[in-house]
């Protein structure tokens, strides 16, 4: 029988979540993908045992009532495209203005503009590499109209230093890391209202860049989100560089996780996909979930100096001699101060949502 690689060593993920301190504050995760009505109620069961009571996320739009009946007003919708169509030249263009509107009449109140390295791949297919450019006009078009419905935005750029020293090594089709900033500024410029760069902005590797990128804009936040890539690249940061960086971006840096839900992780089936294949039964699913939440909470709250227990492949795919796929990084803890812990987990994100509320209540 394989390890499960989000739980390297076999921890009672339940048990655990009692050896974490309880918080005088609730933790709200402001990036997640939450799907089907039975994940979501394992999901639910992991936010209970951890500490979160909301939770932000890129819900398909036909499964919104059900995610929604899990988990109630806990749940805060981001409007996102239809990445399951096959057709993405309307997915990410025509098709999602409609659904654009869609989510705001279901309460979204975020819009995500997705511009990873990999959307190039989509654009190429369809025969126009800048397609799908954060500033292409079809971008501009969907920003206007969530502009328009008082919505606030949420983007991904980039992707993990990993990532570019491999699958996207050849620049002259994705470009260099810093090439996928320079529109990414632009638009900060030109919507003036408030964004969330996901993954600390897509570069944790890098607090100096970050610390200039968001001195630039004040309107910028960063979700704290992806936990294999943050546990990777935080811990090799200095606690000190790593507080110092949360303390000047004070209310600017949210929580989330990027936990990625779905019913598929219940069962056994054939030909599932990447992401399906991550579990195939509801207590691998479990794990799945609450390990990002274990791994999360250590990360910020502890002094923890050990092995990950989630495999993270990007070692093997960095370094293949060296690693195989279900190797750990080191998980080093970062025992932030009481207070910046309060601003990651829930100030910093209580005061946004009040902000994201009243921007779309005079819209
Ligand atoms: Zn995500």
């Amino acid at each position: 029988m394989p390890r499960n690689p989000s739980n390297l060593h076999d921890r009672d993920y339940r048990a655990e979540a009692r050896r974490f301190a309880t918080l005088p504050h609730p933790i709200i995760d402001v990036h997640a993908h939450v799907n089907g009505a039975r994940a979501a109620v394992l999901l639910r069961e992991a936010m209970d045992l951890y500490g979160v009571r909301d939770i932000w996320s890129m819900t398909a739009l036909e499964q919104a009532p059900a995610v929604r009946e899990a988990l109630g007003d806990r749940l805060r919708l981001i409007a996102m495209p239809d990445f399951a169509s096959k057709d993405r030249r309307h997915a990410h263009g025509q098709g999602f203005l409609e659904r654009i509107e869609g989510y705001h009449r279901a309460g979204a109140r975020i819009c995500k503009f997705w511009a990873a390295p990999r959307i190039t791949d989509f654009a190429i297919e369809l025969g126009d590499p800048a397609l799908f450019r954060l500033d292409a006009p079809a971008r501009l078009e969907a920003m206007q109209l969530a502009e328009r419905l008082g919505m606030s935005f949420m983007t991904h750029v980039a992707d993990p230093d990993t990532w570019f020293a491999t699958r996207y090594a050849d620049a002259a089709r994705y470009g260099t890391k810093r090439d996928h900033y320079l529109p990414l500024e632009r638009l900060l410029d030109r919507f003036h209202l408030p964004w969330i760069a996901a993954h600390m902005g897509g570069w944790p590797e890098d607090l100096g860049f970050l610390s200039g990128l968001l001195d630039r804009h004040p309107n910028l936040h960063l979700d704290s989100s992806a936990t294999k890539w943050m546990v990777r690249e935080l811990s090799r940061h200095d606690r000190d560089a790593l507080v110092d960086f949360l303390r000047r971006f004070r209310g600017r840096i949210l929580f989330g996780s990027d936990i990625v839900t779905t019913d598929d992780h219940l069962v056994q089936a054939e030909g599932k996909t990447e992401m399906a294949a991550k579990a195939s039964a509801p207590e691998d699913a479990f794990d799945l979930y609450a390990s990002r939440y274990w791994a999360l909470r250590t990360l910020w709250e502890t002094d923890h100096d050990g092995p990950s227990p989630i495999a993270d492949p990007d070692l093997a795919m960095v370094h293949p001699d060296r690693h195989g796929t279900m190797d750990a990084p080191p998980l080093r803890g970062k025992r932030l101060p009481a207070d910046l812990l309060r601003d990651l987990y829930f100030d910093a994100a209580s005061a946004l949502s009040a902000r994201i509320d009243a921007r779309a209540s005079k819209a």
